[in-house]
């Protein structure tokens, strides 16, 4: 059957040819497009919501989707091509399709381009906070441990920003006993915690408080206080009433020297009751001593400030070694 309209080419559709069928194609098409997008963060706002990665992208599909055809044609993509120098004006393409025959029609839209802070970052400036960490240590003022800690939880949250953008931090506060770090995301307080638990020695206490209705629910913001077990090598403790000094710490326990007995113990992690460790505030210092000689399970050693001679239990290798000295006795340093 012939073409009722050009009486010249096959006919495929209600009688007409594949050319005269493509004259009746309408494409309704927005009068105008506009971006907004957001100065801080790059996210680009694409209807009613914000997307934070690769939101041109997102912006142009949905562009795209406000074009429309009538019947048997098919709006089956488009891309967009440039803007004008002036960025007020945009060229695009859209394809279309009939019966697998595609064409292409190009466009050029009013346009314009706003910049406006999205919410993520509203939040930010404005402190907005679901959890907050409280690093403290065992001798109420900051510490390097701390510090450390502090930014390994930086680095947290930055790392879980780059695939959830309401991973935040939104302030960090250095307090006279520790660090408050506020976190826009209650999970990444959560799973902070339970990592700093599971590898380091340290008490954590989760706590909330209600902050007010969201959605109709009840908000609640998270405390998480990590305790950190941060004294120096050397610290005199007094633990379940003995005395020990403090040599070190692995991720399993600590390593400590009883006193009294002269003695090394170590106590499992498990074991350790923070409300029954108290510092004395004395430190055993650390001198450097030369080894003289080692015999019958004894070594002498010499002082290398004020080479004053020692005899101490153990034979110690080496030429020269590490010793606290707490009241006048040596005690083993260990290699850390
Ligand atoms: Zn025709
Ligand atoms: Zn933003």
């Amino acid at each position: 059957m012939i073409c009722v309209k050009c009486g010249k080419k096959e006919a495929i559709h209600k009688g007409l040819c594949t050319d005269c069928t493509w004259e009746s194609a309408e494409i309704s098409r927005p009068g105008s497009l506009s971006h907004v997008s957001c100065p801080k963060c790059g996210a680009v706002r694409v209807g009613n919501s914000w997307s934070h990665n690769h939101g041109r992208k997102h912006w142009e599909k949905k562009a795209i989707e406000t074009f429309s055809i009538n019947e048997p044609f098919k709006i089956t993509g488009g891309e967009f091509i440039e803007t004008n120098h002036r960025r007020d004006f945009i060229e695009l393409k859209i394809t279309a399709s009939m019966d697998g025959d595609i064409r292409e029609f190009s466009y050029t839209l009013p346009y314009s381009e706003d910049k406006i802070s999205c919410p993520t970052c509203n939040k930010i400036t404005g402190s907005y906070f679901e959890a907050k960490v409280q690093i403290r240590g065992m001798i109420g003022e900051i510490t390097d441990r701390m510090t450390a800690l502090g930014q390994e939880l930086v680095n947290f949250v930055e790392n879980n920003r780059k695939t959830d953008h309401e991973s935040f931090i939104s302030k960090i506060e250095n307090v006279k006993d520790g660090i408050d770090i506020y976190l826009g995301k209650r999970k990444d307080g959560d799973a902070f915690a339970k990592s700093v638990k599971s590898k380091d020695i340290c008490t954590v206490v989760i706590s909330n408080t209600l902050a007010g209705v969201r959605d109709g629910k009840q908000f609640f913001r998270f405390t998480y206080l990590v305790r950190i077990l941060d004294y120096k090598p050397g610290s005199v403790l007094f633990i379940n009433g003995r005395k020990y000094i403090y040599q070190g710490r692995q991720s399993g326990g600590l390593y400590l020297i009883d006193v009294e007995k002269e003695k090394e113990v170590f106590i499992n992690k498990k074991s350790i009751d923070f409300s029954r460790i108290h510092a004395t505030g004395e430190i055993a210092e650390k001198r450097r001593y030369v080894i003289i000689s080692r015999q019958n399970g004894e070594t002498t050693m010499m002082d290398k400030n004020n080479f004053s001679q020692i005899t101490v239990k153990g034979e110690y290798s080496g030429e020269e070694c590490d010793m606290f000295v707490l009241d006048g006795i040596l005690f083993n340093v260990r290699s850390e």
